[in-house]
This record gives structure tokens, sequence and C-alpha cells, in this order.
């Protein structure tokens, strides 16, 4: 029988939030349930398919762009609006928040910070309602083949052409002034069902500098395949971008881009609500592993009733607590704009951390039960594996906050 969620809140941390998250936890709680969304996604984990047929419920609840204004599709939602909803997707499942996650913080968000006015009222009201009508989806290219946590070696070009001069590859000419892109993304969440990509390219004409592109799926020489071989977030759509010779005009390059600072912006965005998420899944696991454990009899009590699976549920419990505290204080951060990115790689180190010591408690109190899609914990151990390597592995938040605290960075050595 599926399992009713009962999320734990031993400091009654949700009751400290606004009124506007409190509200958006009950009512995502509701439509997850209404859409039987644990069942849903362990089967969609099971078929490496993402269920994008859910997407537009989302849509309705303003959940994409939702701390934008108005005016781009948002509804001027607090950080701690959009944490408390990582928190309640990830639970499900990390291939729902990721999706959430790509759409607000590394699609939107960079139309919003680098775009021009014109940019931004064309794509972020669509980009505000994917899975409805006229609504788009939307995927960040920043990792290549051979460049993952050093983006700053990127390969991927871009360089000018007038109009009226030969695209090279091709018999066509440009029809405007613009700029050929050549290169591939690698690893990149939604490439193959995204309508619009934001991508990341050094530009020789601007020494090298990065800048950023908006590509449409439509565009000549853009290909998107999906990669089909995951053993993690296999509920998520990750694919690649093969771009030869694509032609892009000057208005879908981002003129407010400042070099790679305005890339590494975004996945700070995105690294917030990932800790929050991971809260989501230690959560889950927890529920999980309690509902099983006063249910399952063995030697003729339930597990529950032994000192050592206690000690294992305390210890959870702990440590979901001290975490949900964590984030709480990160959201205030945020808000009050005094958030510094050390800030945030701690928060993603040790809630992910602590979110897959949860799994893997949880998992192993289940016992053989444990290894099936029928439980959570083995999906989101499953899971946290691509969630602990992307936006910055676990050990490049190591290294950022020691050199945090040394004021030497040692990316290099
Ligand atoms: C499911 C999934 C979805 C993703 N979605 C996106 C997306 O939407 N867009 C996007 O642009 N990217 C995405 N990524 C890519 C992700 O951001 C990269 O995988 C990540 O940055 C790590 O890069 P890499 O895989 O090349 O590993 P590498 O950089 O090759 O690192 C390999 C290992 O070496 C370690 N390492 C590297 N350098 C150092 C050093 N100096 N000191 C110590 N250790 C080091 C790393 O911590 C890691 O353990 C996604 C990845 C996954 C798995």
């Amino acid at each position: 029988m599926a399992r009713t969620y009962k999320p734990v809140d031993f400091l009654k941390l949700d009751e400290t939030l606004s009124k506007d998250s409190q509200v958006l936890i009950k009512e995502l709680r509701r439509v997850l349930h209404r859409l039987n969304a644990r069942e849903l996604f362990s089967e969609s984990f099971k078929n490496n398919r993402f269920p994008i047929e859910i997407i537009g419920e989302f849509a309705k609840m303003d959940l994409f762009g939702m701390t934008l204004p108005a005016r781009y599709g948002g509804i001027d939602a607090s950080y701690e609006n959009y944490g408390a909803a990582c928190r309640e997707l990830e639970a499900v499942d990390s291939g729902l928040r990721s999706f959430v996650s790509v759409q607000n913080s590394l699609v939107m968000f960079p139309i919003y910070n680098c775009g021009s006015e014109e940019q931004k009222l064309e794509y972020l009201p669509r980009l505000a309602k994917p899975g409805l009508e006229n609504g788009m989806i939307g995927c960040f290219g920043l990792t290549e083949p051979n460049h993952g946590s050093d983006p700053g070696s990127m390969e991927t070009t871009a360089r000018k052409i007038k109009k009226g001069e030969s695209i090279p590859g091709g018999k066509e000419t440009a029809p405007e002034d613009g700029y050929i892109v050549n290169g591939i993304k690698r690893w990149i969440t939604n490439a193959a069902i995204a309508d619009l990509a934001v991508i990341w390219a050094k530009l020789e004409d601007d020494e090298g500098r990065v800048n950023g592109f908006i590509l449409l799926k439509e565009d000549s020489g853009l290909s998107r395949v999906e990669m089909t071989n995951k053993l993690s977030l296999c509920a998520s759509s990750t694919g690649e971008l093969y771009m030869d010779n694509v032609f892009i005009p000057e208005n879908r390059r981002m003129p407010k881009t400042r070099g790679l600072k305005s890339a590494l912006q975004c996945l700070n965005k995105a690294r917030f609500g990932i800790a929050w998420g991971g809260v989501g899944v230690a959560m889950d696991c927890f529920d999980e592993a309690r509902q099983y454990a006063e249910s399952r009899l063995q030697f003729s009590r339930p597990l529950s009733h032994n000192q050592l699976i206690q000690d294992s549920l305390v210890e959870m419990y702990v440590n979901i607590t001290r975490n949900q505290a964590y984030v709480v204080r990160l959201a205030q951060l945020m808000d009050s704009g005094e958030i510094e990115h050390a800030h945030i790689s701690m928060g993603k180190l040790a809630c992910l951390d602590d979110a897959l010591k949860a799994a893997i408690t949880a998992r192993d109190m289940l016992g053989a039960n444990g290894i099936t899609l029928d439980y959570s914990p083995i999906r989101h151990i499953a899971n946290l594996q691509s969630v602990i390597t992307y936006e910055g592995t676990r050990n490049m938040h190591k290294l950022i906050l020691g050199e945090y605290l040394t004021g030497y960075g040692s990316f290099r050595g």
C-alpha cells in the first residue's frame, strides 16, 4: 500500500516561516499526494523517463521563475518560498527538484540577470509556464565532455559573423549580424526536451571571455541527444548538445554577461535550492524507515522496539533537525542579501552528506525490501550520486570553504 508521507519538524521550524511559505508547503504536499508522485517517480525511475506530463501542474502553482517580478512571469516570491518548494519536491525525487532548479536558477535567472529587456520579455513569461500552452522548457549548458569542475577551460567557442557572410559548413549566409557557435555540452539536464538552451561559450572577439547565448531547439546545426545509460537520477532527462556552426543572431547573446562569474552566480542560486532539497530527501528516508520499523515484526516485536534501530532513527532525526534549522537561516541570509557563496557551499555539502547517510541508514533498516523500488531510500541513494556531483562536487565545495577559511584557493594545487 502506498505510504502517506508524515514529515517531521521537531523544532516547529515551519511555523517560523512566512505565511506564504507555509501555504505553499501545504499546497505542494496536497498536489504531490493527489498526483501519487512517489509512485509515479518510482515507476519513472525504473523506466528511465522524466514524467513530463505533470510539469504543467507546477506551472499552475507559479513555481517557475517564482522569485522574479510579475512583469517577467514571476510572483516576487522570497528565496524562503523557493527553498521550501525544493524541499517538498526533492522529498519525492531529486529528478523533480532538478527540473524546477534548472528552470528557475539556471535558465530564467541568467536571462533575468544577463539578458536584455527584449530577451526577458520574450522568453521569461513562456519559461514560467512549461507544460502549459505556449510554455517553454529550458536547459543550461556549461559542462563539457572534458571540462566539468573547471568550466573556465571550456572549449566551446563563439565568433562574430556579419550579415551576408557565409556560415561555415553550409551553403547559407548569415541573415543578420550574429555569432557562430561550435562545441559540445554534456550532462545537460533537459537537453533533449528543452525548447531553449542557455549556453556558455568563449567569445573569440571578446578576448576569449565567457559569454552567455540563447539557443532555440530549431537552430540549424544544433543537435540534442538523450543519455540513456544512467543508474542515477533516472527520472530526469539528461543529454548532450552538439553545436556545429550554429548561427545565433546578435539579439540572442545575453548582453549583461560578465564572464564566467555570471554562470557561477546561477549555480549559487541552484545550490541554495539543493541544500533545501537534501533536507527533503533525509525527511523522506526517515519517514519511510520509521513507518517500516513500526510495522515490521522480527523476534515477535516491531523493529522500532530495538535499541539499535532507535539509535539509527535518533541519529537521522538529529541531523534532519539541525539541517532544517541551517537551511531556514540560509534563506534568511539569501532574502536579506547577506548571503556569501561559502554559506551556500557549506549548505550543499552538509545537507547532502547527511541526506546520503540517512538514505543508507534507512535502506539498511528496510532489509531486503530496501533494495527494491517499492521503497524510496535506494532510489534516493542512487539520485544523490548525481546531486552530490552536479553544481560543484563535494571536493569543490570543500575547496571553496578551504579558500574562505585560509584565503588560499588550492583548486590548482
Ligand atoms: C545527472 C547530472 C545532471 C547534470 N546537469 C547539468 C546541467 O544541467 N548543466 C551543466 O552544465 N552540467 C550538468 N551536470 C554536470 C556536472 O555539473 C558535472 O558533472 C560536475 O561539475 C563535475 O564535473 P565532471 O563530471 O567533469 O567531474 P570532474 O571535474 O572530472 O571531477 C572528477 C572528480 O575529481 C574531483 N576533482 C576535480 N578537480 C579537483 C581538484 N582540483 N581537487 C580535488 N578534487 C578534484 C571532483 O571532485 C570529482 O570527484 C550534470 C551532471 C549530472 C551527473
